[in-house]
């Protein structure tokens, strides 16, 4: 999950970390009362989840509250990479002498954490990684005894970082170090962390991006991952429990498991079909489950027919064929159904369908070719 800079920069905040100061606002006229708050000139940032915000136009200084304010009628509603702009941070702006860049993520290869330091920050990392790898700085850190003060010393001089940053990116180093643990991230970084004039360091940009799978030890990020969420279907759909990735086609997709969910996807595809949404009910799926698939799948407007592909082994055929007439009945939908189900009882589940409005298959590809055709055909 990836959380906006606002949200990073809080989590830092609580770990001591200096963050300019500021606030979100989602109106010109807030961004106005925000930066006389602040009572200096202000940097108004776009608040979506892509990196190169500054070169996309989403971020611009305003000296007086009512530049603040003109500035920020330009940025709020922007598209930005496809995403709009809904919130910008209101900041006081930096004064900027150098840009460095600091950052964890996971070495799977290393089967370590690795931390990274530059001093060519600012613009893009993944940039400087391609043409001049050797001015970023790494180190694993050995997971039984973290990040040590020799390491980040290390760090820094490897760097090439002056004696003004060396001095003062202890505590950056360490407060990243424990967020990016405390919050299981998959991605932690500072870009800029600016020297100021004053010879000061402060993190004028926050990313962090959490494990997905980690989330549940992180309740108090639930209400962020809801704000998070641009499509309004994915959201509802995990808001019901369910594995669903929205795509651009006009076949609904369902099957247990995302191994059997992801090879639909390529055999619909394959058949001349266009999927448009991923969604796994997982093992063991009841009744209720299917008939909550079916009609969030049917949220999105495109959907002209289903593929249902259920492998039965701890799903059992009768209660996914159970939830399907369940789901005619209630959704009164006429998009064709075409269902496989093979496995655990899976005759017993085709014998209840048998009279029903679903269209029987009895191995995927024949499955694919019917929806596909059926989809044609409407
Ligand atoms: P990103 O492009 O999405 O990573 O957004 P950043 O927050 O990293 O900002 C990009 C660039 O905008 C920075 O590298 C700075 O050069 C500039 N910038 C950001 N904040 C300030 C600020 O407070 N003052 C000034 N002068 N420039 C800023
Ligand atoms: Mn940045």
């Amino acid at each position: 999950m990836k959380i906006h800079e606002y949200q990073a920069k809080e989590i830092f905040a609580k770990y001591g970390v200096p963050i300019p100061a500021g606030r979100v606002a989602t109106t010109p006229s807030e961004v106005e009362t925000v930066a006389r708050e602040v009572g200096k000139a202000v940097v108004v940032k776009a608040q979506v989840h892509v990196g190169g915000r500054g070169k996309a136009g989403g971020i611009k200084v305003g000296k007086t509250p009512e530049e603040a304010r003109q500035v920020s009628e330009k940025i709020i509603g922007m598209d930005i990479k496809g995403l709009k702009v809904e919130q910008v941070l209101v900041e006081e702006a930096a004064d900027i002498k150098e840009e460095y860049y600091i950052g964890i993520t996971t070495d799977r290869a290393a089967r370590r954490n690795i931390v990274m330091v530059s001093a060519a920050g600012g613009i893009d990392i993944e940039e400087v990684a391609v043409s001049d790898p050797e001015k970023i700085a790494k180190l694993h850190i050995d997971p039984a005894i973290g990040l040590q003060d020799f390491q980040i010393r290390q760090l820094a001089f490897d760097a090439k970082l002056p004696p003004a940053a060396v001095k003062g990116i202890g505590p950056f180093m360490k407060a990243l170090s424990r967020v990016y643990s405390d919050y299981d991230c998959s991605l932690a970084e500072i870009n800029p962390l600016v020297l100021t004039g004053d010879g000061t360091l402060i993190a004028a940009d926050a990313k962090i991006n959490i494990d997905d799978n980690a989330l549940f030890r992180h309740k108090e990020l639930a209400q962020y991952q809801a704000a998070q969420e641009d499509d309004p279907i994915e959201a509802e759909a995990h808001k019901r429990g369910l594995t669903y990735v929205r795509l651009d086609g006009d076949i609904g997709i369902i099957g247990n498991g995302a191994g059997l969910v992801m090879t639909t996807l390529d055999v619909v595809q394959r058949e001349g079909g266009r999927p448009a949404n991923f969604l796994d009910i997982g093992g063991g799926a009841k009744a209720e489950v299917v008939r909550l698939a079916v009609d969030t799948v049917l949220l999105d407007p495109n959907v002209k027919g289903i593929f249902f592909n259920i492998f039965g082994g701890i799903t059992r055929g009768d209660e996914v064929a159970k939830g399907l007439l369940e789901a005619m009945s209630d959704l009164e939908t006429q998009v064709p159904i075409v269902v496989r189900l093979t496995g655990t009882r899976a005759e017993e589940g085709l014998a209840l369908l048998e009279g029903s409005a679903l269209t029987p298959a009895s191995t995927m590809q024949e499955g694919a070719r019917k929806i596909v055709d059926l989809v044609k055909a409407a």
